[in-house]
């Protein structure tokens, strides 16, 4: 199969019932989005053009692409902190408004933007405060985020107190707390050191794998989203579009040995090569490539 794909093709067919079902049971249904800035003046940007994209329900998408292209702005759209210009964009089946006011989705940024005068534990139970539920619930659920995460141990720290990693952790649980369906991430894990990160991006998974959550995620690193993802969504410089959708078929437990396994770097290089304009190689070209290199290997 070519894991390589333009999304126009993609685009939800809504006359046909399966297609209609899917969209309206997946995590996010783009239809035909675009979003301009400053429109009607000198300083006008198109930022994001007629963009296609559907999140299975459970799916784990990254978003890859240089700077200014775009990713933030579409998360945004998702999150409907911003309105498209064109186009329509549906959250858990619900236009983005509705799916904002009922809380279905967490986000989660490169700073944990935590609160330093709360404790941990009150950091993770404030989406909770938000909606209504009650001390006992709100704090039963946050010591149980925060076990998810590993910092069972922290709940009384002040945020200052943690390193950076645990911040992150404790955002994390922040976000999932009130169980929403869909996660929101933009370069959460960009500030941490190498080591960190991909511990957290194993925690992540793990994390996920568990409540079930979807997840779109902006990154700018190649090896980040092919190790998390289901697909990698390769978007173009500005005006933003989505140039390829790379589908990412490794095992749903992801270890220290994915990151050495052979499809796992044909994988990087199928989504560098698609950032680069080149057109990615097919899985075909890709096998052929690696076995012509392991035969060169055993000449030498
Ligand atoms: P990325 O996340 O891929 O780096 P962004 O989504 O932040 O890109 O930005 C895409 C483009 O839209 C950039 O050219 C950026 O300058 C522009 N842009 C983003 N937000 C605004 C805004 N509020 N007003 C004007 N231009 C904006």
């Amino acid at each position: 199969m070519n894991g390589d794909r333009v999304v126009d093709r993609d685009r939800p067919a809504l006359a046909d019932p399966a297609q209609r079902a899917a969209v309206t049971n997946s995590a996010v249904a783009i239809s035909g989005a675009s979003k301009s800035f400053n429109v009607g003046t000198p300083g006008e940007v198109d930022a994001l053009v007629d963009i296609d994209l559907v999140v299975a329900a459970g799916e784990f998408v990254s978003l890859i692409g240089p700077s200014g292209c775009g990713k933030s702005t579409l998360l945004r759209l998702i999150a409907n902190l911003i309105e498209p210009t064109a186009g329509s964009v549906l959250v858990t089946g619900k236009p983005a408004a509705r799916a904002r006011a009922d809380q279905d989705y967490g986000m989660a940024f490169q700073q944990a933007g935590l609160f330093d005068w709360r404790s941990v534990v009150r950091n993770v139970e404030l989406p909770l405060e938000l909606k209504g539920w009650d001390r006992r619930r709100r704090r039963e659920r946050a010591l149980e985020m925060l076990a998810l995460v590993k910092l069972d141990e922290f709940v009384d720290h002040r945020p200052w107190q943690l390193s950076g990693g645990m911040q992150q952790r404790v955002a994390i649980a922040r976000a999932l707390a009130a169980a929403p369906p869909l996660l929101l991430m933009d370069e959460p894990f960009g500030a941490l050191d190498e080591m960190t990160r991909e511990h957290m991006q194993s925690e992540l998974l793990r994390i996920c794998a568990e409540a079930r959550t979807s997840v779109v995620f902006v990154t700018h690193s190649i090896p980040e989203a092919v190790f998390l993802s289901h697909r990698v969504v390769v978007m173009s410089p500005r005006p933003g579009r989505i140039t390829h959708v790379v589908t990412v078929e490794l095992s749903p437990v992801r270890t220290v040995d994915t990151r050495e396994d052979p499809y796992f770097f044909g994988k990087i290089t199928q989504v560098r090569e698609a950032l680069r304009g080149l057109g990615a190689s097919t899985d075909d070209e890709l096998l052929i490539e690696q076995a012509s290199r392991a035969s060169h290997a055993k000449e030498r």
